[in-house]
């Protein structure tokens, strides 16, 4: 067993741990990155936000083929499903991210360790496996990220009742899915088997989908989505599930009533936690909260010194951008470079379609917070560009302070969403007034107009509203 020194051990390479781990390398750190799985990239590159990207574009294409052309005056014959080959290529996608996650490494000349880390003390980690070995280092971040929540009365058995990890191969179209969770997950993974062919039924326990993003929003997000296809029972959760011959049996209750449903899956979306298992927190000291998080400081630093923590295993939104950025402050910290996390404006995105993207604190955060609030809105209906693309759906709102115009929040509902909001991520990084989005030239015609029309709304002055 082999006995090396590092400057800096990361455990985990999911977005968080990989970027810190190339950061501490061009900070001059000697580092090593410590990974469990087969491939590097986490939960984000394997089975999460990439293959689960790959699959709602595919089916978004499929979608358009089959059903969204003939406004354009396109007529398509027969279009037809090879789920292998949509499978196929998603898997290859997220082949060529991982590997060039591994060539990333090399270039900077990161050690790829293979295996699954412990600690055994603040400087020392233990690694089983192929690979095992001892490695110390002053410095051990840990970036072991999340792993999928279940409910205790269905348990994940990975065929019928499944996690988004299933629903990401499922090897043919269900006649009908059954979604616990109206979150990110659920609407994401929905969107693609309803595109594909499933009936889909979201039960969700709030009054309302996505129950973090603006209310507004939310109400409008659900409705193009029932426009779609997707049925939603709100307010309601499954009590009971079982395997029968038909499929499942589900017992949903709600609202003091309960109803019986069958279908061929229950995908269960409600929620990740934090993912420590077996790392030897507690024996070396470090603590963890209520919900299995571990607390840091400002320096990204847990109750033991030497030992820093990143990414969805602390508290915050589960975010690859967010462990992403948190990776990397963490390593410049430690190398004494002012760093930090601008909280306040990390961007929140759900890859329907319409897309729901929002940056900055929703209309009902801000009221509760006690701001005195001017808020512009404009609807996608009366962009130019949106009208050429005949994808109206949706709109902007642009949620400003009254006293001071300071942006407090931006929400966008439709097409290219996801892109659209990094101008409104920029601006709040910027600290920019609502009236210097109102002021900056847009390129005519895009769909970056609608943003422009709602800051100006904001001041009563949007001029094709
Ligand atoms: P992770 O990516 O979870 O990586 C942790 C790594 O640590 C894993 O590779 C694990 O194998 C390894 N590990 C754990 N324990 C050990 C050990 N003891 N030894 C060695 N290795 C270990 N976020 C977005 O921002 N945008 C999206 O579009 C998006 N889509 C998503 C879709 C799905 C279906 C899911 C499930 C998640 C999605 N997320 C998305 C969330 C995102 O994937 C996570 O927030 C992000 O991956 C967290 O990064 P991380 O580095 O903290 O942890
Ligand atoms: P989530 O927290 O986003 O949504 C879970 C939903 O399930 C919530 O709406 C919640 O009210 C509901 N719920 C909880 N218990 C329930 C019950 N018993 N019955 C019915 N509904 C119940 O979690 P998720 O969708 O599982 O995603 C996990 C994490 O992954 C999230 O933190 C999310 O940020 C991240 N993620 C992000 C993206 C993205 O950025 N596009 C995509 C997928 C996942």
């Amino acid at each position: 067993m082999s006995n090396e020194s590092y400057d800096l051990i990361v455990i985990g390479a999911g977005p968080g741990g990989y970027l810190a781990a190339i950061r501490a390398a061009q900070l001059g750190m000697h580092a090593a990155c410590v990974e469990k799985g087969t491939a590097l990239g986490g939960t984000c590159l394997n089975v999460g936000c990439i293959p689960s990207k790959a699959l709602l574009d595919s089916s978004e294409r499929y979608h358009q083929a089959k059903a969204g052309l003939g406004a354009h005056g396109i007529v398509v014959g027969s279009v037809e499903l090879d789920l292998a080959a949509m499978m196929a290529r998603k898997d290859k996608v997220v082949e060529a991210l991982t590997r060039g996650v591994a060539s990333l490494f090399r270039k900077h000349k990161i050690d790829w360790i293979r295996g699954t880390a412990r600690l055994t003390a603040a400087d020392t980690v233990q690694v089983d496996g192929e690979a095992a070995r001892v490695m110390r280092a002053p410095r051990v971040l840990v970036a072991t990220g999340s792993a999928p929540s279940s409910l205790p009365h269905l348990p994940f058995d990975g065929t019928h009742i499944i996690s988004s990890t299933e629903a990401l191969c499922l090897p043919k179209v269900p006649a009908r899915m059954l979604v616990v969770g109206g979150g990110a997950i659920g609407l994401e993974m929905g969107s693609v088997w309803r595109r594909l062919g499933a009936e889909v039924l979201v039960v969700e326990l709030m009054d309302h989908i996505v129950p973090g993003m603006d209310g507004q929003m939310s109400v409008a997000l659900q409705r193009a989505l029932k426009k779609q296809g997707i049925s939603f029972r709100l307010r309601a959760s499954v009590k009971h599930a079982e395997k029968t011959a038909a499929g499942v049996r589900v017992i949903v209750e709600g609202e003091g009533t309960e109803n019986e449903e069958t279908c061929d899956v229950v995908l269960v979306a409600v929620g990740r936690r934090p993912y420590t298992e077996g790392l030897g927190l507690r024996e070396v000291g470090v603590t963890t909260d209520a919900h299995g998080r571990i607390p840091v400081d400002e320096r990204y630093a847990t109750s033991v010194r030497g030992i820093f923590a990143i990414g969805d295993v602390i508290s915050g939104p589960m975010l690859a951008h967010k462990a992403g950025e948190e990776g990397i402050a963490a390593v410049e910290l430690m190398a004494g470079v002012p760093a930090g996390v601008n909280y306040a404006g990390i961007p929140n995105i759900v890859y329907t379609w319409p897309e729901l993207a929002s940056v900055g604190l929703t209309e009902e955060e801000a009221r509760r917070r006690g701001h005195e609030l001017r808020v512009g809105s404009f609807s996608f209906l009366g962009n130019g560009r949106a009208r050429c693309m005949n994808e109206t759906d949706g709109s902007i709102k642009v949620i400003a302070a009254a006293d001071t115009d300071a942006i407090l929040g931006i929400h966008i509902l439709g097409p290219h969403a996801s892109e659209l909001i990094a101008e409104a991520a920029l601006a709040m990084q910027f600290e920019a007034r609502v009236e210097d989005i109102a002021r900056a030239v847009h390129a005519h015609p895009t769909l970056a107009e609608a943003l422009k029309e709602a800051a100006l709304d904001v001041a009563g002055r949007s001029l094709h509203r």
